[in-house]
């Protein structure tokens, strides 16, 4: 353009300008609706026509809506049309895209290949990626594919421009994830080797202890089983089988029912059923059927063996023959009863001539004589509570302690027994709290002797302390009578054991006198009454004996 030379010849330049510009806004609109099939365009050479040959206008309509963009150059690069998604991606106005060089809209790195693209999509249909420049200056990632058309001026270059963002953006998030993926496929993997070492190591670990537990168990002289937690028998030792002649084919199950003897069949079946349900220790002592038919006693044991959260896995159970201590025990039994029988008669004499003389009233026994008789009669009397003791025992063995019933009016028998045990034990001190007066139906002689026996108890173990009381409650439609001593006290273990016959505590600081029978026959006593008994101790603190009677 020439030098304006004066302000008026500028302001006509500027209103001409303007002119062109409007122009060229209505020709684009024009084109982009598809009003006008050809543009001029003005380039070094001076103005040049344009005519779209084949677009005709439902074509340029829908290049327009294309999401794509849409750009025709000529020979030079220079844009001839573009649509209006092109002006976008280049965030251009539509009017300033069209006559620029389309290599201005890639940046300075991405030119070369441009220029390279578009000299062979000339000689044959070309696609390529480049990158566009977007008007804030990023670059956007885009597929150009070229075509040659045929204007009426002469060829152009049709070029497609797709945006590859979004795919280029899935592309690295795939890459990603993919990358995600093998590094937990490569942990997965490393987690399963070392669970596959794991799980091998722990089979061997288990073969081992199975064969540890199957030689365990038929090194044993007890025969053992396994049973699950609904009752079923699922394995027996060599022994089980050697003893019984069976096989597991019989034996499984529930078919050891089969080996008991008839008179242990319920008892032993009830309390199997109670562990199953209880989950606690089954014990029971039976017989069982051998190979040859003969019944030997056995003490059976079972125990559950629990998983972590609590639930019993299975059963452990061992059955030890225990004929021959029953059989020693019988003859024990036997040889007492005949024992203590007959040291009753002698004994009763010696009492009997013991009185004649304390009685003998022809001349004045000498004072030392009258206190050897006192002496003898004392103990007379121990020896005698000793064979009654004995006597009991094995009355209580054959089934025969037997005794009439009365009322009998608690609240004298504790008097009486306290009057009769602070006679006995003068320096202890016996206190009693009785609530009311209570009666019950009872042997007296026998309830006299279970709380004489746990006076004497209380006496016995507790030399330092010697204080005793003894209380009687209403309980329920119970009477409880207590006996509560600050003596040596009982372990938890101790105390489930002391109502057995013969169990003393081995505690060789505070061993006294005794056979362990005095507890025995006084749980049998409360028993035959309907009654309990029981004990609540703490070591070194003292004990409570108590024993339970219903009321009338
Ligand atoms: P004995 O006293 O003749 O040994 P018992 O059957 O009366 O027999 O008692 C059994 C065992 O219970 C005793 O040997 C003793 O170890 C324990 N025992 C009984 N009473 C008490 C008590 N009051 N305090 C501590 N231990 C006791």
């Amino acid at each position: 353009m020439e030098q304006p030379n004066s302000d008026k010849e500028l302001l006509s330049e500027i209103e001409e300008l303007r002119f062109q510009l409007e122009e060229a806004h209505e020709t684009i609109n024009a084109i982009r609706t598809g009003q006008v099939d050809a543009l001029v365009v003005k380039d070094k050479t001076g103005h040049q026509l344009y005519t779209l040959k084949t677009a005709d206008q439902t074509y340029r309509v829908f290049i327009e809506k294309m999401s794509e963009g849409a750009v025709t150059i000529n020979r030079d690069g220079i844009v001839l049309y573009c649509n209006t998604r092109f002006a976008e991606m280049t965030d251009t106005p539509l009017e300033k895209t069209i006559g620029m060089p389309l290599a201005s809209f890639v940046p300075d790195e991405s030119k070369d290949k441009l220029e390279q693209l578009i000299h062979s999509s000339w000689e044959e249909d070309c696609r390529q990626e480049i990158i566009l420049k977007d008007g804030g200056g990023k670059d956007m990632h885009c597929m150009f594919s070229c075509n040659t058309i045929e204007l009426d001026s002469g060829m152009a270059l049709s070029i497609i421009i797709t945006d590859l963002s979004v795919l280029k953006e899935t592309e690295k998030q795939l890459h990603l994830r993919n990358a995600q993926l093998e590094e937990s496929r490569a942990n997965t993997q490393k987690l399963n080797s070392s669970l596959e070492a794991t799980v091998k190591e722990r089979t061997h670990d288990l073969v081992i202890s199975r064969e540890h537990f199957k030689l365990l168990t038929n090194n044993i002289v007890q025969m053992t089983w396994t049973n699950l937690p609904d009752g079923n028998v699922n394995s027996y030792n060599q022994r089980w089988y050697d003893y019984t002649g069976k096989d597991f084919e019989t034996m499984g199950g529930f078919g050891w029912k089969e080996l008991v003897h008839p008179d242990d069949l319920k008892e032993t079946a009830e309390k199997y059923a109670r562990s199953l349900k209880t989950g606690e220790m089954f014990e029971v002592e039976n017989r069982y059927r051998r190979h040859d038919g003969v019944y030997r006693w056995h003490l059976n044991r079972s125990k559950p063996l629990k998983n972590d959260k609590g639930e019993i896995i299975f059963w452990v159970g061992t059955a030890t023959d225990i004929e021959d201590q029953k059989r020693e025990m019988d003859r024990k039994d036997e040889f007492i009863g005949i024992a203590s029988h007959e040291l009753k008669t002698p004994l009763t004499s010696l009492k009997g001539y013991l009185q004649l003389i304390a009685g003998y009233k022809k001349e004045e026994l000498p004072p030392i004589i009258q206190q050897y008789i006192s002496k003898a009669s004392l103990s007379i009397n121990k020896l005698q509570s000793l064979i009654n003791d004995l006597l009991d025992v094995s009355k209580i063995k054959a089934g025969r302690l037997e005794y009439a019933l009365s009322d009998v009016n608690i609240t004298n028998l504790i008097n009486q027994c306290i009057e009769n045990a602070e006679h006995v034990y003068p320096s202890y001190q016996f206190e009693k709290h009785i609530a009311d007066t209570f009666t019950v139906k009872g042997n007296t002689e026998r309830l006299e002797q279970v709380l004489m026996n746990l006076l004497n108890n209380a006496v016995k173990y507790s030399q330092s302390n010697k204080n005793v009381s003894v209380t009687a409650v209403k309980y329920g439609n119970n009477v409880r009578i207590s006996v509560t001593d600050q003596g040596i006290g009982l372990s938890q273990d101790q105390q489930s054991r002391i109502f057995e016959r013969f169990y003393r505590v081995e505690d060789k600081k505070n061993m006294t006198s005794g056979l362990g029978m005095g507890l025995y026959i006084s749980h049998e006593i409360i028993t035959n009454h309907n009654g309990t008994i029981g004990v609540t101790s703490e070591p070194g603190q003292g004990s409570t004996f108590y024993f339970e009677l219903p009321l009338i």
